[in-house]
């Protein structure tokens, strides 16, 4: 499959069934609701990668979050952990807008797409390995149609890392063995990919400093460097 498979990539994932516990709390979730978002009508099903079939740069989460990509359909859109990415992605240069609130909100992503090594939302944020295992073959199939043009990724957080590495072997990079291990500002070449690692943009990570604006901006700045993007100084 050449780029243009990619949209069809994510229509399929998102009518994905294949973890019965994911699905059914994704789906009681989006019955529920918060409070706050009583008037939505929540997606309730998993949740493609967000942006352009050409991406250059790629960056990993972990899973979306329940009223977050489970309430809007699009990756990191409508929580806090967004709102910290994409603000981080427009100072950059590599967003058109600082904020995600919904779909049609009309933001665009400049040369990068966002992924998860997980599509569904899981309870208390946690996928079992199960459930990673289950989940990674699409991410190996975004992979090898990226593949064309992709020269970077960020992966956010040691969960994102642990899944992210077999798919990228899978999707035909050579990982080294042992596998190189996770940590803030980590940098690996990948046959001419380079890969970086940050902390999670959790509220855990941000709300505490361990994740700071400006630690975030470097990383992601730095990657899109690496992906020969274009960035805001
Ligand atoms: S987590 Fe992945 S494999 Fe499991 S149901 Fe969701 S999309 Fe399918």
């Amino acid at each position: 499959m050449d780029s243009s498979g990619l949209p069809h990539l994510d229509r399929r994932i998102a009518d994905c069934r294949a973890c019965p516990r994911l699905v059914s709390w994704r789906e009681e979730t989006a019955r529920v609701k918060r409070a706050a978002f009583a008037d939505w009508t929540y997606w309730g099903r998993p949740v493609p990668g967000f942006g352009p079939a050409d991406a250059r740069l790629l960056i990993v989460g972990l899973a979306p979050a329940a009223h977050g990509g489970n309430r809007t359909g699009r990756m990191f859109t409508g929580d806090r952990s967004g709102d910290v990415l994409y603000e981080a992605l427009y100072d950059v240069g590599l967003a058109s807008q600082p904020t995600a609130v919904h779909a049609h909100d009309g933001l665009e992503l400049y040369g990068v797409r966002v992924t998860a090594p997980v599509h569904c939302a899981p309870p208390a944020n946690k996928p079992t390995p199960e459930e990673r295992d289950t989940c990674r073959p699409w991410l190996v199939q975004e992979l090898r149609l990226l593949r064309p043009t992709l020269r970077a990724v960020v992966v956010l957080g040691g969960f994102g890392w642990q899944a992210a590495l077999p798919a990228f072997a899978e999707a035909g990079w050579s990982v080294p063995r042992p596998r190189p291990a996770f940590a803030h500002g980590a940098r690996y070449l990948l046959d001419g990919l380079e890969l970086f690692g940050c902390f999670h943009v959790s509220q855990r990570n941000t709300f505490t400093g361990r994740l700071t604006p400006a630690m975030l901006r470097d990383v992601l700045r730095t990657a899109a460097r690496a992906a020969e993007l274009p960035t805001a100084s």
